[in-house]
């Protein structure tokens, strides 16, 4: 057996827990991975993600070399890098130049470090001069960002994952933890456990965290709002508020009482399925807690209320005075490994580094200065989101799209739709680590490295940025993402010369005031979480403590609306989509890890006994799925973890991309789409029927 002889610690590169590693390496392998116990984060644990799936570093199909096509017709032939990037600067400026900065779309990449993220929209902004710059966070949880930024005046997770053991109560409300964040998720259950916290679940599945459950409230997908504002009604109507938190904290609240008077607990189980003595329990249990704390992913996030969602779980914490405090707090699980940290970077339409409105001349000159760009170069026009981007190309307004590490041709919804723009657009640029299901339509591909063979930082789903140290050389000729693009802007007219991406850091922290106290060196001692102002700074474990970032907390008063696609008589049933444990949203790594993929190797459809017996439907076999966007056809899975009337999907295959299904509708404030709730017909097939 071979022995490791050395060791890297570093940062796992699949969810947005975080959790510090060891690689246990070999000339240029990884042996075995160990979690690291000196950090508040993962305390010795890592899932089996982290721990049996970075395979995919040594997969035998990483990109080695650019690559490049003259034509969509034809294949794609190696080329050298002089040649890759001389075509891409080329490309991008002929565009740029015929057609204006705004025919030109990029994508950073919630994979990729911050300073690969900070140096793309600089890029965009900088030399092109476009705000569309946008990545996947605005699939998972901008309408977070978006509802958060208005309530309390920031978009993050409120306290910290190590708080957990502080609260007295938790509500988990759309967010499978155990298979999405599983370390976080040790943690809740150390919590029930040890301490006797008490967790309300809210989630239409009998999911894993049912089993540690104090109260499990299975509502219907999309009815959040309603049961959301009934629990507020029954805090007002029994007087259980916190009324001096309310009378020196917030701003909103008379408005925000009468508006949840008509929510009675009768009227919201009526709309949510959700028994009103459940409500009720719910109410009294939040409220008179010590400290309560609530976490959600992308079952609140993921729909066409998606903000008002978030408003809502803010208007209850807001009414309870359960914000500020170890224990409590408003906590938005965040999904992919630096999704924080690419939201943090500028990586978004409407703000630059560190949430500063593009709209602000103030910000425009300040980053003006910091680039060395004329002020006019940076555009106050807010710029288009991943899912206007592909409306933009179908449309004539975008010309070029140019792709870090993402894959829209499985993540956005309604794929058909993506794939008519993608092969539309005049020109795409792709840099990935692997030759993805967009990168085959790309005419020329950019090899970047994984997380294993470079520096930079993550940030984390609390906020706390975190080193990724280099472990091994890049295969072939694959260079840092950061490289790439510091030497791209080179051939654009503007040497950025960095030589390293500690360089590229600093100058990030200089123009980004919650970074602003953090360095490579600095955080070689360990993570620190933002706001960290100042170099003597210790970080910051619970915002919005003495007063919230925007003043006085807000609250929002939120309508009911029901989701954009409702089942009927020809797509009678929801379909809800999510993750497995031991795959990564589209599986392009874990699907790379053998000992993964055999663990979860085929699509399912997971199905009520109900619906599978009115429509003859055998556990194991194959069925069609169809909405009115398209069809798949994947194994019925017959449980009650989901309930009658509801079927659910994982999006992790590319052969049953759940995409094909889903609903293109999206927030009106956020442009999150309606991943959660689209009307779906499920049929039986004969076995070998052909697809
Ligand atoms: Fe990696 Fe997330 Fe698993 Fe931690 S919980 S090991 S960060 S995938």
């Amino acid at each position: 057996m071979l022995t490791a002889d050395r060791t890297v610690h570093t940062t796992c590169p699949y969810c947005g827990v975080g959790c510090q590693m060891d690689l246990h390496l070999r000339d240029e392998l990884i042996l075995r991975v160990t979690g690291r116990h000196d950090n508040q984060v993962n305390f010795g644990n890592l899932c089996v993600k982290g721990r049996f799936g970075l395979d995919f570093v040594h997969a035998s199909d990483r990109l080695r070399q650019p690559l490049l096509r003259t034509s969509r017709e034809q294949a794609f032939s190696p080329t050298s890098w002089e040649a890759a990037m001389d075509a891409l600067a080329r490309r991008l400026l002929a565009i740029r130049d015929q057609h204006g900065p705004d025919s030109i779309a990029m994508l950073t990449s919630a994979k990729c470090t911050n300073e690969e993220n900070y140096l793309m929209q600089k890029l965009a902004r900088g030399l092109i001069g476009t705000n569309n710059v946008d990545h996947c966070a605005r699939l998972c949880h901008s309408s977070s960002v978006a509802g958060l930024a208005t309530t309390l005046g920031s978009g993050a997770m409120t306290n910290s994952i190590a708080d957990i053991q502080d609260s007295d109560v938790m509500v988990v409300i759309g967010s499978n933890t155990t298979e999405a964040h599983p370390v976080i998720a040790l943690q809740m259950k150390a919590a029930v456990r040890a301490r006797q916290t008490k967790l309300i679940l809210i989630d239409p599945r009998r999911i894993e965290l049912a089993q540690f459950a104090h109260l499990h409230l299975r509502h219907i997908p999309g009815s959040d709002v309603a049961l959301i504002n009934a629990m507020a009604n029954v805090i007002l109507a029994e007087g259980l508020e916190n009324q001096a938190f309310v009378a020196a904290r917030t701003e909103g609240f008379e408005v925000f009482r009468q508006s949840v008077q008509e929510w009675s607990p009768d009227r919201a189980a009526a709309v949510c399925g959700v028994p009103p003595e459940l409500i009720v329990e719910a109410a009294r249990l939040y409220a008179g807690a010590k400290a309560a704390s609530i976490f959600w992913a992308m079952g609140i996030t993921q729909h066409t209320t998606g903000t008002d969602n978030v408003k809502a779980l803010s208007n209850l914490a807001l009414l309870c005075g359960h914000v500020g405090r170890p224990g409590t707090g408003l906590n938005p699980l965040r999904g992919q490994n630096n999704v924080q940290g690419a939201c943090d970077m500028g990586g978004l339409p409407n703000v630059f580094p560190g949430y500063q409105p593009v709209t602000s001349e103030e910000a425009r000159r300040k980053f003006a200065d910091g680039w060395g760009v004329s002020y006019d170069r940076l555009s106050s026009t807010v710029g288009l989101m991943v899912t206007q981007m592909m409306d933009a190309v179908l449309d004539g307004r975008v010309r070029a799209i140019y792709i870090l590490g993402e894959n829209p041709m499985l993540s956005d919804p309604n794929l058909h739709h993506v794939e008519q723009a993608l092969r539309q657009v005049e020109f795409l640029a792709v840099q990935d680590i692997f030759l993805n299901e967009t990168a085959q339509m790309a005419d020329l591909v950019l090899p970047g490295v994984s997380f294993a063979e470079k520096e930079g930082t993550f940030t984390n789903t609390e906020r706390r940025v975190q080193r990724v140290r280099k472990a091994l050389e890049p295969p072939g000729e694959a260079r840092p993402d950061w490289a790439v693009l510091s030497d791209l802007a080179g051939r654009m007219g503007a040497p950025w010369g960095y030589r390293s991406a500690s360089e590229v850091f600093d100058e990030m922290a200089r123009l980004t005031p919650s970074y602003a106290g953090m360095s490579h060196a600095r955080l070689e001692a360990g993570g620190l979480q933002w706001p960290c102002p100042s170099p003597d700074h210790p970080g910051t474990q619970i915002l919005h403590a003495q007063k919230f970032s925007r003043g006085l907390g807000l609250f929002s008063p939120v309508a009911y609306r029901p989701p954009a696609e409702e089942p009927d008589e020809a797509y009678p049933l929801i379909l809800s989509t999510g993750r497995v444990l031991f795959h990564w949203h589209g599986g392009t790594l874990t699907r790379r890890s053998p000992g993964l993929d055999s663990l979860a190797p085929q699509a399912e459809v997971e199905i009520h006994p109900q619906d599978a017996s009115r429509l003859g439907i055998a556990d194991g076999q194959t069925v069609r799925v169809r909405s009115r966007r398209g069809q798949l056809v994947a194994a019925a899975r017959i449980t009650q973890r989901s309930p009658a009337g509801t079927v659910f999907m994982t999006f992790h295959y590319a052969e049953a991309a759940a995409n094909l299904l889903t609903s293109s509708a999206v927030d009106p404030i956020a442009g999150i789409p309606e991943y959660k709730v689209s009307a779906v017909w499920v049929e039986p097939l004969a076995e070998n029927v052909p697809t």
